[in-house]
């Protein structure tokens, strides 16, 4: 209708923007919406998805102006067994497909080339390896997310944070029936294997053969436990590799974000003394240290980049920046040269400026 004034954008998809440079996905959603008070830990079950749509419009809108090349359909844990357990499993299909709805409704306010829309499928919680009637229950809830993510107009789907391989590769081949591109992501334990028992280059070889798009890691593990595991896996396949780390200061001693304990004297202060979900604050990863890992899995040929649980989208700029990006949200992007005191501006008041060192 007024096509000459209205400037169009192709969009790339998933596999086009990747041989072309990085692609920066922003996860995340179940802590960033428990802190805002939409959604409760413990169980998890994105429900903000039917009870509070504005608010997690809200989450993917920060995290796409801060640099997000997807937005990701908040379907994490919105299957068929996490519902049953708070018993909606009524909620289902409109939560599926509404949270497809609202991210497509979220991507189409972007300026410049629309973000990528992933449907998403996760660790059912109820795999157990090699039991045929564990796998057919799982295999029928990724069929109906996938279904749902398909008839909601996803552009690939995303399948995360399984801690048996086996079970990743049910995911990915329900995935690949769709026709949709893949990225399957592990969340690698404490032990430094699968659940199952493959390393983390045997997983990625083995999801690699069978057809996955990008394979790599996410959540479980800060930037510095994620990238060694990472590096195993980009030496053993020639696909894409995704690492999408929580941002908190996982060492070889404390692996993953589960196993922080509290330093303090009286562990009785938070429940259990152990700091995983909700009390992990004094363990985050500052902007600087998500931006050097996106630096390092970049260089790492490790292209497909973001952030899981514990991320806000100050951490998705710093890294968007980090890979030579300007998005939307670095017009705020920190500049001191006119703070009261530690700015060098010269119209700043020289008295006020010389008590930087005393504050
Ligand atoms: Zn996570």
């Amino acid at each position: 209708m007024v096509g000459a004034m209205t400037a169009t954008h192709t969009k790339r998809g998933l596999l086009e923007r990747l041989s072309e440079g990085p692609v920066i996905c922003a996860e995340g959603y179940l802590f960033e919406l428990e802190r805002r008070g939409y959604l409760q830990a413990g169980t998890f079950v994105p429900e903000v998805v039917l009870e509070h749509p504005e608010a997690l419009a809200q989450v993917h809108r920060e995290l796409m102006r801060a640099g997000s090349d997807v937005i990701e359909a908040f379907t994490y844990y919105g299957h068929r067994e996490k519902l049953r357990l708070i018993g909606k499993e009524d909620a289902l299909e409109p939560l599926n497909l509404g949270a497809l709805e609202l991210a497509h409704s979220v991507a189409a306010e972007a300026d410049g080339e629309p973000p990528l829309v992933a449907g998403n499928i996760c660790n059912t919680n109820v795999w157990h390896p090699n039991d045929e009637a564990a796998a057919r229950t799982v295999r029928a809830m990724f069929e109906e997310q996938v279904g749902w993510a398909v008839e909601g107009g996803a552009d690939y789907v995303i399948a995360e944070t399984f801690y048996h391989c086996e079970e990743a590769r049910v995911a990915l081949d329900v995935i690949k029936q769709s026709g949709l591109p893949s990225v399957v992501t592990l969340a690698l334990p404490a032990s430094g294997t699968f659940v199952d028992g493959y390393s983390a280059g045997d997983a990625a070889a083995v999801l690699a053969e069978d057809g996955a798009d990008v394979v790599g890691l996410n959540c479980f593990r800060g930037p510095v436990t994620t990238m060694e595991a990472v590096r195993e896996m980009r030496a053993r396949v020639s696909t894409h590799v995704a690492a999408l780390p929580v941002p908190y200061r996982t060492t070889e001693e404390f692996p993953t974000f589960f196993t922080f304990v509290e330093r303090e004297e009286a562990p009785a202060r938070i429940p259990n003394g152990r700091p995983f979900p909700v009390a992990l604050d004094p363990f985050l990863c500052d902007r600087y240290e998500m931006a050097g890992f996106a630096r390092a899995a970049v260089d790492a040929d490790v292209r497909y980049v973001g952030v899981c649980c514990g991320g806000g989208p100050h951490h998705v700029r710093a890294m968007a920046e980090a890979l030579g990006r300007t998005p939307p949200a670095s017009a705020y992007s920190p500049d001191m040269s006119k703070h009261f005191a530690f700015g060098t501006d010269p119209s700043l008041d020289e008295h006020t400026r010389g008590l930087a060192s005393t504050l």
